[in-house]
């Protein structure tokens, strides 16, 4: 992939495809601007290079032109998030929209509304794509988040730039967490995996049980590796078409000589709701009628050591239902060792949705290493997949 820091943007427009699906609350008002900090770089690179940045992303999942998911919204957030006036179009393309940008001075940013006001955006289609190329003389991808997708402006639209197609800072960034779990990372490698189901991590767990040197597997998921090996689970969460998977991952870790980590201890309840129903068990001799919800604190402190001699560690999931602060403490106790972990100089990287949500609930977003801004685009990745977006740059 070409380097966009080596190239001349004196004087040229830059396309740039970001992913500003940012959450707004009832009054419109952008809750969360993770998104809007994490393109910053390149857009700040583009124009220290004499660049004009020319802005397309979606929002949301419009059905045809709907107010309600205008790119407008955020313009005033992102002028202050990129501390300068942010320019605002009301289509992506035509010559309205190439005329509002052939009026803009160099070093200026405009933002194009919403592509999926468009359904050819996902439907990929050519002529939409063409007429996207045309807004600039460059194309820059750095939505991460979207690379998974073979959208116009993803992917279609980089047959128009040949040779001029490049990647993004974040996008970079991402593909560089991705190469140190997936390849290159320092050894050992851990991966620590949690949530509710196996079924929507299996294909992560068949490649990253032969890139990685051991998997702790955590949360939800874990009750059906248990049963797996002949654990009682109880009235655990439990996915009873995988266990043959779950065995069969689990014959490959020994083959492979890698190691799967599971809790040995639990905390259960016999109710979701009722807080004085709550018992300790050995994770293989869970009780007819009680459900695991958190792992114990044996498992807490395997866990710990674990972490604490990885030198490379990715999280997706949290270890319990960490919505209820009674079973939020192995996802806590997981996020102050990687902590530790990552103040020792370990290289850590969290991505997927609930892991970052745990993260925020828990108030203990600030200290983690990486954090992947794709759920979808990241865990196809660690599928070992290369993702459309980014094989369209290559
Ligand atoms: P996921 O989207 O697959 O990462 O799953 C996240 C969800 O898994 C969270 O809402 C957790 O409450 C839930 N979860 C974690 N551990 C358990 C468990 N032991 N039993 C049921 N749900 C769980």
């Amino acid at each position: 992939m070409s380097d966009l820091e080596k190239q001349d943007l004196k004087n040229k427009k830059v396309i740039v495809r970001v992913d500003l699906n940012v959450p707004l609350d009832d009054t419109d008002n952008v809750t969360d601007t993770t998104r809007i900090v994490a393109c910053k770089e390149t857009v700040n690179l583009i124009l220290e290079k004499g660049g004009t940045c020319i802005l397309i992303s979606h929002l949301g999942r419009p059905k045809g032109k709907e107010n309600k998911f205008s790119l407008k919204k955020i313009v005033d957030t992102v002028s202050s998030v990129f501390n300068q006036p942010v320019f605002f179009y009301e289509d992506c393309i035509g010559q309205g929209a190439q005329e509002a940008i052939s009026k803009l001075d160099q070093g200026s940013i405009i933002l194009m509304e919403n592509l999926r006001f468009y359904q050819e955006e996902t439907l990929g289609d050519r002529v939409f794509a063409k007429n996207l190329s045309e807004l600039g003389d460059i194309y820059v991808n750095d939505a991460f988040g979207t690379c998974h997708r073979e959208h116009a402006s993803t992917v279609v639209i980089t047959e128009y730039f040949e040779n001029k197609k490049f990647a993004g800072k974040l996008l970079q960034k991402e593909l560089e967490a991705i190469n140190q779990i997936s390849n290159n990372g320092k050894k050992p490698v851990l991966a620590i995996l949690g949530g509710a189901k196996v079924s929507s991590k299996l294909s992560i767990l068949y490649n990253l049980i032969k890139n990685v040197d051991k998997i702790i597997i955590g949360g939800g998921m874990a009750y059906t590796f248990i049963k797996a090996k002949g654990g009682q689970i109880g009235n655990s969460l439990v996915e009873d078409e995988l266990i043959t998977n779950a065995q069969e991952i689990l014959m490959l870790a020994k083959k492979l000589d890698k190691k799967i980590i599971l809790p040995v201890d639990i905390k259960a309840s016999k109710d979701f709701d009722n807080n004085n129903q709550i018992s300790t068990f050995n994770s293989k001799e869970i009780d007819d009628g009680w459900m695991g919800l958190d792992i114990g604190e044996k498992s807490i402190e395997i866990f710990h050591q674990e972490i604490l001699t990885s030198n490379t560690i990715f999280w997706n999931g949290p270890m319990g239902v960490f919505e209820k602060e009674l079973f939020s403490e192995g996802t806590s106790s997981i996020c102050n060792s990687l902590k530790e972990a990552k103040e020792k100089g370990v290289n850590v990287i969290v991505g997927g949705g609930d892991s970052i949500a745990a993260l925020k609930k828990l108030g203990k977003e600030e200290w983690v290493g990486y954090i992947s801004t794709g759920g979808g685009a990241l865990l196809e990745s660690l599928e070992g997949k290369t993702l459309p977006g980014v094989k369209a740059l290559m």
